[in-house]
């Protein structure tokens, strides 16, 4: 999981290297696939089955877009921000994050939301090595970004991932009664789980958009995503989308 983590990680670096005024969300897509190619990697995201099967290798979610935007002629422009999401799988095990980032100068609100967004994760993957259930850090979460006076998204949340980008647990970044009741799990080694909060600006709610995949916030206010694939092992998290380490190329059997 770690080799598709670092190719993960390396398609959001290019990625991350094209975002300015004038590109299109489609270019971005584009030069993923070629990235995923070139590693010997299997995207994802093209074709997960919905009304229209997904058409594109990511997502980009632009301003009050809150994921699963479908990439194509969009040209961004200096002020938005771009949510950009994807994963792939080496050998059969796969990996998964997302980012969000601002095109040229951005509003200070808007970077705030962005800080706090990138701010909560990085709280996450944290409480995940002393904390022992995913409730307790959720319930952290919430409260993170609620002092932040920002929204978490509640209709999305996380997930476990493994041979599918999808496996069972659900991993919301909120707790509610019910879920500690009902569905919440421990932290023990060997789970590996996407954490991916999405936080609004303003209302909490979404509504998908008419080609039936983009949700959009209902009160048209920016959003942001970051996610990170993390394992728990003997010795803590690890964040298997994170940067090579020492030793550590993108394709290389790590
Ligand atoms: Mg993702
Ligand atoms: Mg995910």
């Amino acid at each position: 999981m770690r080799r598709a983590g670092l190719v993960v990680w390396g398609a959001h670096e290019m990625a991350a290297s094209m975002v300015r005024p004038g590109v299109t969300t489609g270019e971005i897509d584009r030069a993923i696939e070629a990235f995923f190619a070139k590693h010997g990697a299997v995207p994802l995201f093209k074709g997960v089955p919905g009304k229209v099967p997904f058409p594109a290798v990511c997502c980009t979610s632009v301003n009050d877009e809150v994921v699963h935007g479908i990439p194509g002629p969009r040209v961004l422009v200096a002020g938005d921000v771009v949510s950009i999401d994807t994963g792939c799988s080496v050998d059969g095990w796969c990996g998964d994050s997302a980012f969000t980032h601002g095109v040229g100068a951005i509003a200070p609100e808007t970077q705030r939301l962005l800080d706090c967004t990138s701010g909560v994760l990085a709280l996450a993957i944290e409480l995940m090595a002393v904390r022992s259930r995913w409730s307790d850090v959720a319930s952290e979460m919430a409260k993170y970004v609620r002092d932040h006076g920002f929204s978490v998204v509640e209709n999305f949340v996380g997930h476990g991932i493994g041979r599918k980008m999808h496996e069972d647990p659900q991993v919301p970044n909120f707790c509610t009664p019910a879920f500690r009741k009902n569905h919440d799990f421990e932290l023990e080694p060997g789970l590996v789980i996407a954490v991916e909060p999405m936080v609004n600006m303003g209302t909490k709610k979404v509504r998908a958009l008419q080609d039936h995949w983009t949700q959009s916030t209902v009160d048209g206010l920016p959003s942001a995503h970051f996610e990170h694939t993390v394992a728990i092992t003997e010795t803590g998290p690890v964040v298997l989308t994170a940067a090579p380490a020492a030793g550590e190329t993108v394709g290389s059997a790590a």
